[in-house]
């Protein structure tokens, strides 16, 4: 694969943690685009002083620093062989739509993660601008769990997962765009056989707004003190963990009808909520019994409390408006609904969290069991690109 250039759009955690793990892997040009607030004086500065991103993994240290950088695509994206989104899900239109008409013609761009319904919306504002023959990507998760200590200084990886999902269109792309970045990122990316898996096997979409109806149905309004914030992940009781395992169950049926529907589609990497979290944290559930328990023994999970926002001294309601909602309702958990749908597939207990939810987010997506409240076009579902059967979702 030939990449001489790669651009990163967006300045967040998971950039500050790519750019020393890229640089230490890569000898061409890292540029960045960095259209949002003031985040590109920060880079700049780093650059015009010659300082470094330090990331810190532990013991180890990596040291990395932007070729280039702006606030506007055509300077940062003309000479990109490959575009990397590490971006929350909502900013992923605005910022394609900002550099689709300075893709060099055979540029690969990729979200990582893609949320679900990534190549809905990014094939149709490649087509409009006329970039037919870029190719796009998802990766299932952030292969790390990272936060900024100091901005366009230093990042604290806090994990890194072994081996992360990959999944390209068109789909000939996917295995020799999985070596690369294994290479780039030093850490196992599998190729996956199509994009609809991001979409049906995005976990977030149940573990996040699940948790979050299961912790709050009936507290919306109570006030914790900061001592009685519930853990996040760690807080799943048998009750929850009853509701996610019903969620999960949704996913599989429909997945299952959309296998029946063409012989061809391989969806066989949409697992379990269960046997995603037993795959994936093989090493930190200490017991894998139970659903509830694979949550509350998760080593991997431990202190992560639910997300709040102070409204007095010491008092905290919680954070609706958390990306747990804003990235995994709207770009996830309603574009498996809408999938659901075109597939005429019932999930009673999905649509009753999606109702709940939302209201709590000030939004609607969902009116009488349809996907026609008042907020559906700022979601990724299909059907708001043109897409109205599930024979048309799957040849895609
Ligand atoms: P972040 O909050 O640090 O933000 C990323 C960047 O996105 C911002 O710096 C900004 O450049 C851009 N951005 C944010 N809002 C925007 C908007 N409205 N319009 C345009 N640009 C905007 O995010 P992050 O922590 O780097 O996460 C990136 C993605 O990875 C998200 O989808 C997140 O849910 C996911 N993720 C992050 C972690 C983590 O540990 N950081 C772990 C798992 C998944």
């Amino acid at each position: 694969m030939d990449i001489k250039a790669i651009t990163i759009c967006g300045g967040g955690n998971a950039t500050h943690a790519m750019i020393p793990i890229i640089q230490s892997n890569f000898h061409g040009k890292i540029n960045l685009f960095l259209p949002y607030k003031e985040e590109v004086k920060y880079f700049k500065r780093l650059i015009d002083e010659r300082e470094f991103i330090i990331a810190t993994k532990g013991e180890e240290k990596l040291k990395g620093c932007p070729d280039k950088v702006s606030k506007f695509a055509e300077e940062v994206c003309s000479d990109a062989d490959l575009i990397l989104l590490p971006l929350p899900a909502f900013a992923h239109e605005q910022t394609v739509g900002q550099i689709a008409p300075f893709l060099k013609e055979e540029a690969i761009i990729g979200a990582i993660p893609s949320r679900s319904g990534f190549e809905y919306s990014t094939l149709q504002i490649l087509k409009e601008a006329h970039r037919e023959r870029v190719k796009i990507f998802g990766l299932q998760t952030l292969p790390w769990a990272c936060r900024i200590r100091e901005y366009a200084c230093k990042v604290e990886i806090l994990g890194e997962k072994n081996l992360v999902g990959l999944a390209a269109f068109p789909h000939e792309t996917t295995f020799e765009l999985a070596n690369f970045l294994t290479h780039l990122f030093n850490l196992t990316i599998t190729p996956l056989p199509n994009m609809l898996t991001l979409s049906l096997a995005n976990i977030g979409q149940i573990v996040h707004p699940g948790i979050m109806y299961g912790l709050f149905k009936g507290n919306e309004m109570r006030r914790y003190k900061k001592e009685e914030i519930p853990l996040f992940y760690q807080g799943v009781t048998k009750e929850i963990a009853q509701i996610l395992e019903e969620m999960s169950k949704e996913v599989l049926v429909l997945t299952e009808k959309a296998k029946e529907e063409s012989e061809y589609i391989d969806l066989s990497n949409v697992l379990s909520l269960k046997d995603w979290l037993t795959t994936s944290y093989q090493d930190s559930i200490r017991d894998k019994s139970t659903l509830e328990t694979c949550f509350v023994t998760n080593r991997a999970y431990q202190g992560l409390c639910a997300p709040m926002r102070e409204v007095e001294n010491g008092c905290f309601l919680p954070n609706f408006q958390s990306r747990y909602l804003t990235e995994d309702v709207p770009y996830g958990l309603v574009v498996t609904k809408a999938i659901a749908q075109l597939a005429e597939v019932k999930m009673p207990i999905i649509d009753e969290v999606i109702v709940t939810v939302s209201k709590w987010m000030g939004r609607e997506y969902l009116t009488d069991g349809y996907l026609k409240g008042r907020d559906i076009k700022e979601t990724r579902i299909p059907q708001n690109y043109g897409i109205n059967c599930l024979e048309e979702l799957i040849n895609l």
